[in-house]
């Protein structure tokens, strides 16, 4: 699988070799490694959320279809979005794959187990899986998919966060999609190629606070079993097809834990580590193409909500406006915007950047792959200041939802009328601001960080790094614009 594979096939970056500060969870905190052992770790914390999973498809299918009233809505909508982008993507990595209940069947058929591993031989491992074990086809091994899946989900947004039965379709279907790609393909392919949420979990990943590495990557050269990524009797092969002895960044390691179950020689540990500092390399246009989406698509939802333009909330507004001629062009319009025209303003400012610092000896898509860090942290922290709001000001929802899942007038918990009660809206863009400066500051010094590496000359590096400081200063400044008027 090409995830796997450009891990295994390019070299280690010099990145790694002088990583900052890091701090050894496993070594610390023994009981975790122990838990994280346990074959039955993962099903454990994945069976609570698809029992959720399975209320939220009960609510969207037969509940209520007011949307403010139905637990799909509410929970996955404000509470788990918050919650993933907030929380479990700064300071998780992809934590959230460790519980999702969406592969849980895909993997069931493959493996006809839930918690035992069957060794054995299957293509490029040594268990014992089931099904046809395709590969996936190369062109296709990279999340262009997920880009454009993304893209489109978010161009229905107004469809998908409003109408109970929209949401439940579209989790039925990616289930289902997940368990059918399972019996045909090789390991995770779905969650590598085609998830939606697979391309931004990857992105925003890379910026996170802990990291899931091999301790000493000379032992991973001798080790002559390559469990890990192979897997053996006591663990499965990585379901991401991840070679943890050349892993450095977190993107397309789903926290499963196999490998560390499997490591014949406890080589494997958790770190902590500072704030979008380490993962700094963008290796490919898909994943480019994937921060100006998220940025734009961000940017976007923040014009149609914060903006001061009826017409196009109208527009966006599709689940209540039933305009389509105007939902077509508010479509376009975000597509041009985040395929088109930003990846173009960047890359103007590339050209602008390589022509000032008389760069001749950098090649422009050099430049261009590695400066588009920038728009990572931006783009995570965008999304936070963003998403704000929606717990702040319809957080209570998820109490009186909690005591009637259905909006069937239940009152389970007693709280089923506990009114709807912004939380300190006044204080919302105090919030914001911080949180977007912060995007800013980081996006800058990973700006900085990245052109060290191609530049001695502080000169040049500052004049290569002028342009699109400039954009993302342009960014920073219209997003303000938005969210304090
Ligand atoms: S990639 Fe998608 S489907 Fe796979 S575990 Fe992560 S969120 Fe779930
Ligand atoms: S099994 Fe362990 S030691 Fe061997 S390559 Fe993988 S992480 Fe390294
Ligand atoms: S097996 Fe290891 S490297 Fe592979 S996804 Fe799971 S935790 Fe990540």
């Amino acid at each position: 699988m090409a995830t796997a594979e450009r891990i295994l096939t390019e070299p280690v970056p010099q990145e790694i070799e002088k990583k900052p500060w890091r701090f050894d969870v496993f070594a610390h905190l023994p009981w975790l490694k122990g838990l994280v052992r346990m074959r039955s770790f993962q099903f454990l914390v994945i069976l609570p959320n698809l029992f959720l999973f399975y209320l939220f498809l009960i609510a969207g299918f037969f509940g209520t279809p007011i949307g403010n009233r139905n637990i799909i809505i509410v929970f996955v909508w404000i509470l788990w979005w918050f919650v993933l982008i907030a929380v479990m993507m700064p300071f998780g990595s992809r934590l959230w794959c460790t519980m999702c209940p969406l592969p849980f069947f895909g993997d069931w058929l493959q493996r006809r187990s839930v918690v035992g591993v069957r060794s054995g031989k299957s293509p490029g491992t040594l268990n014992k899986f089931f099904g046809l074990q395709k590969r996936w086809p190369k062109r296709l091994s990279n999340i262009w998919l997920q880009n454009f899946g993304f893209l489109f989900l978010a161009t229905f947004s107004a469809l998908l966060v409003t109408r109970p039965l929209v949401s439940a379709i579209v989790f039925g279907v990616l289930i289902l999609l997940a368990a059918g790609m399972a019996l045909v393909y090789r390991l995770r392919t779905f969650c590598n190629y085609i998830c939606p949420i697979s391309g931004f979990l990857s992105l925003y990943a890379m910026t996170s606070t802990v990291e899931l590495r091999s301790a000493d990557k000379e032992v991973c050269l001798k080790c002559t079993t390559k469990s890990c990524i192979r897997g053996s009797d006591k663990g499965w092969a990585c379901p991401w097809n991840v070679y943890m002895g050349k892993l450095d960044r977190n993107n397309y390691c789903g926290l499963c834990f196999e490998c560390v179950k499997s490591c014949p020689n406890d080589n494997i540990s958790l770190y902590l580590r500072p704030f979008s500092t380490s993962d700094v390399a963008l290796r490919g246009y898909d994943e480019v193409w994937k921060a100006c989406i998220m940025l734009m698509l961000a940017f976007s939802y923040s014009i149609v909500l914060l903006g001061p333009w009826g017409w196009l909330k109208d527009w966006a507004n599709i689940s209540e406006k039933h305009n389509w001629g105007g939902f077509g062009m508010f479509a376009a319009g975000q597509a041009l915007l985040a395929l088109v025209i930003f990846p173009a303003l960047f890359y103007l400012s590339i050209r602008l950047g390589k022509w000032y610092a008389r760069a001749d000896d950098v090649s422009t898509k050099e430049l261009f792959l590695k400066y588009a860090y920038m728009l990572v942290p931006m783009g995570l922290l965008a999304w936070i200041a963003f998403s704000v709001p929606l717990i702040m000001v319809n957080g209570s929802y998820i109490v009186s939802v909690a005591s009637d899942p259905l909006g069937w007038g239940m009152n389970l918990l007693g709280t089923a009328e506990f009114p709807w009660k912004p939380l300190w809206p006044q204080w919302v863009p105090f919030a914001q601001v911080p949180i977007l400066l912060a995007g800013l500051y980081f996006g800058l010094r990973g700006l900085h960080k990245v052109g060290s590496q191609l530049f001695k000359d502080p000169t040049q590096l500052f004049r290569s790094m002028i342009p699109p400081a400039v954009l993302l200063l342009g960014v920073t400044v219209l997003f303000l614009k938005l969210f304090i008027g």
